[in-house]
């Protein structure tokens, strides 16, 4: 536990000493850099009994904060952002491929389990049908529907205890796609006693201080960041609010003002390698330099990309692409075709796939940019900012087919001035 950042620690902890912490932090920077770790570690060093310049890790509130199940703790995380299982969890099924298929089958999972070999932690990815309820035109967290629906499953006790323990964390919430005022202020749905602003007024039950952390904070509606700004304002003396966001310009002025602004960027080289070794046993030489590409600098970006698949992608765009750059009319809309229904037919998000398409075009035109002669570079320019209008556009809900057949034409046009034909 002493990743939080060196120069911002020593403020905290002078701070600390005098008496004048701040109440609200707003750490921002891209998903993946490790925002909640960070916000953990901040929360840890508020409680932990030590009371030295960084948290211990081993007294009962840093354990039990570090294990998302303490009173005076809360978590709220979108449902889209993986839980981390170890190997060791995975192979406490009797055969884990098979289980893992079956979770997903049955709407327990979402489809997005990556490939599993030499990775000492695997993002699984809870699908939201068990996890929430609707009530009253509401959408509501619900742990106990989760745990009702595995028993009444018919999984091997083994598979049942994996699957509630996905859920057990006590202090953390899910949220499906927004934070709404039920959740900061409470209503007939939340209920008014779990929400957090009635949660922190009240006194901590046994730490020095309560803590929640809202990841993705620019989620918020208005009415719940105007509901929030109001405790701002006044903060409970006992009480830390950690906002995390890749978005910040998502928050309100008023917010964004009224707490400390911590900022993460993107790791350099030497960091980026050691923060993939958190995630990866070995990694040969070659998967290594291409992660680190792919991962810019932000190691939760590199350690969700499934290599495989990755690498299969991106033919299929070079093949396209290259289609277009030697004017093959015929291939290059018959490749499309073929292309375009890949995306219709994956067993997953469709929009998701086709963003990951949309990023292997980006990657592929900007590295040729920088290899290539003025000719082929204005070209790759073309490609670049015509995908790149694209990938900005795409949204769930498009019609992805009209879409994508419009984007294939942009991807046509681009070399139309090569103007070589094959
Ligand atoms: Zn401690």
């Amino acid at each position: 536990m002493n990743r939080l950042l060196p120069v911002w620690r020593e403020s905290i902890v002078r701070r600390r000493e005098e008496g004048s912490l701040p109440h609200a932090f707003l750490i921002h920077g891209p998903t993946g850099i490790g925002k909640t770790e960070e916000a953990l570690h901040l929360a840890a060093l508020f409680v932990c009994e030590s009371e030295t310049d960084r948290p211990c890790g081993e007294c009962d509130a840093c354990t039990s904060f570090g294990e998302y199940g303490d009173l005076d703790f809360r978590l709220l995380r979108p449902v889209e952002k993986p839980c981390w299982v170890s190997p060791e969890e995975l192979a406490g099924l009797s055969d884990p491929g098979a289980s893992l298929k079956r979770f997903l089958d049955d709407g327990f999972l979402a489809p997005s389990v990556p490939e599993i070999a030499g990775r000492t932690r695997i993002p699984l990815t809870l699908a939201s049908t068990h996890l929430f309820r609707r009530v009253g035109g509401r959408i509501r967290y619900d742990r106990a529907q989760w745990n009702r629906r595995v028993e009444n499953g018919k999984f091997e006790p083994s598979e049942e205890r994996f699957l509630l323990g996905l859920v057990t964390p006590l202090s953390l919430a899910r949220y499906s796609s927004t934070i709404g005022i039920g959740h900061i202020s409470g209503d007939s749905v939340v209920g008014a006693d779990t929400a957090i602003l009635k949660w922190i007024s009240r006194k901590p039950s046994g730490r020095r201080r309560k803590v929640v952390i809202l990841e993705d904070a620019d989620r918020m509606t208005e009415e719940a960041q105007n509901s929030l700004l109001k405790t701002l304002e006044e903060p409970p003396a006992d009480s830390v609010l950690v906002l995390t966001t890749a978005r910040r310009e998502g928050l309100l002025e008023t917010i964004r003002s009224r707490c400390e602004d911590v900022r993460l960027s993107p790791l350099g080289e030497t960091d980026m390698r050691d923060a993939l070794g958190t995630y990866f046993d070995s990694l040969a030489d070659d998967d290594a330099r291409e992660l680190m590409q792919l991962g810019e600098g932000v190691p939760g970006r590199a350690a969700l990309v499934d290599l495989d698949r990755h690498r299969r992608e991106r033919g299929e765009v070079e093949e396209l692409i290259g289609w277009a750059r030697s004017r093959s009319f015929d291939r290059f809309f018959t490749t499309l075709e073929a292309w375009i229904e890949g995306i219709e037919s994956a067993n997953e998000d469709s929009v998701a796939v086709a963003r990951r398409r949309l990023t292997a075009v980006l990657s592929w035109s900007r590295d040729r940019a920088v290899e290539q002669n003025q000719a082929d570079f204005d070209s790759m320019e073309r490609l670049f900012r015509s995908t790149h209008r694209a990938a900005v556009s795409l949204r769930p809900g498009a019609n992805l087919r009209l879409y994508l057949e419009e984007f294939g034409r942009r991807i046509w046009d681009a070399f139309a001035r090569e103007g070589t034909p094959a």
